[in-house]
């Protein structure tokens, strides 16, 4: 069995906290109800999710808890926003949830100058992310919103993470196994609730904006996860800034290798890349080793294109391909990122000698 303290892919998804684990059971076992129906079940299971509605709000700074809707993750609520705005225009650095329905229902991509934007123009509503999760890097959609435009962020890398004052946006996108929650629910935020056209249809749940039965455990499960982290925010991000830094300098000055990010980058991913490897091969090297990491986002990984973030950023193909993402949690540990640095450059030099 890996180590949990040695699991480096928080990016890709975190550990349910035990604590959310025990606030989610009660709702397989005697508080089974469908929060939609009349009787004392449906009412317990209401309750709990209006709750969660209002822990997930508190966490976001969001006016209202009405400012929510929850959704089964993060890519139904930026699938959502495409179909729910034909204006809406992306930036190059959208996670594929967002990036490949643009492409596909053929919305403007915003120009870019290495990680700044060049063309929000006069588009009257725009997406971009507040962390990349790829990179790290820390944009800023909040300058984005002047004038009559509106502004959606994908802030799933973000919230509960860095400070973010959903204030400052119309819309945004998040989703509860990022920060210690369960998988397969997530929400969108509406500023004043003016939320777009439904895109699931046929139920009056939330308000109508989003028809199906309600994913009570779940919705409770993230909103326990939204209140430890709206407690536990800074203690955490004083650890990942602490690992980060271990892990940088635990890699060895001798190897050939590179930062990404920029220099706004969150303290949770260190996105690093070895020139002429092949990031996978060190992934699956440093797997043997018993360090769980990524070459990039889990949702392409089994895909052999390269990264649509990094191909924005003209990346060589030699530094391109030799990407691995590392990124950090709760549940890691000093000497954990103390061994890393060294397990990764190990790693790096048994790959480098079989390549000569
Ligand atoms: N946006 C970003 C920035 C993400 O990192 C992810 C998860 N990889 C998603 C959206 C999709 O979230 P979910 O897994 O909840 O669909």
């Amino acid at each position: 069995m890996p180590l949990i303290s040695h699991y480096f892919d928080n990016a890709a998804t975190t550990p349910v906290d035990p604590r959310v684990l025990e606030a989610m059971l009660p709702y397989f076992g005697q508080h089974f109800g469908n929060a939609h129906s009349l009787h004392t079940f449906g009412g317990e299971a209401m309750a709990a999710v209006e709750q969660a509605r209002e822990q997930v709000a508190k966490l976001l700074g969001a006016d209202a808890p009405d400012e929510i809707v929850f959704t089964s993750g993060a890519t139904e609520a930026n699938n959502w926003m495409v179909y729910g705005f034909p204006d809406l225009a992306v930036s190059p650095f959208e996670h594929s949830s967002i990036h490949a329905p643009a492409m596909s229902f053929g919305r403007p991509v915003m120009a870019n100058d290495g990680l700044m934007m060049t063309s929000p123009d006069d588009a009257p509503i725009v997406s971009l992310m507040k962390v990349n999760n790829e990179i790290g890097t820390i944009f800023e959609p909040e300058a984005m919103a002047t004038g009559q435009r509106l502004v959606h962020s994908d802030i799933t890398q973000a919230v509960g993470k860095i400070p973010v004052d959903v204030t400052a946006f119309d819309y945004a996108s998040l989703s509860g196994h990022k920060f210690y929650g369960p998988k397969g629910v997530g929400a969108l935020y509406a500023k004043g609730a003016n939320f777009p056209t439904p895109l699931l249809i046929g139920g009056d749940q939330e308000n109508g904006f989003r028809a199906g039965t309600l994913n009570v455990a779940g919705i409770v499960g993230m909103g326990a996860a939204a209140e430890l982290a709206y407690e536990e925010r800074e203690q955490d991000a004083a650890l990942a800034a602490e690992l980060r830094q271990i892990v940088l300098e635990g890699l060895d000055k001798a190897l050939d290798f590179q930062v990404n990010g920029g220099v706004q980058v969150s303290p949770y991913i260190l996105s690093v890349s070895f020139y002429g490897m092949e990031g996978e091969t060190l992934v699956i090297e440093m797997d043997r080793l018993g360090f769980a990491l990524s070459s990039g986002a889990a949702c392409s990984s089994r895909s052999t294109a390269p990264s649509h973030v990094l191909t924005a950023l003209n990346l060589e193909p030699a530094w391109l391909q030799g990407t691995i993402r590392i990124s950090f949690g709760r549940f890691n540990t000093k000497e954990a990122a103390q061994r890393l640095g060294k397990a990764l450059t190990l790693g790096a030099e048994t790959i480098n000698n079989l390549n000569v």
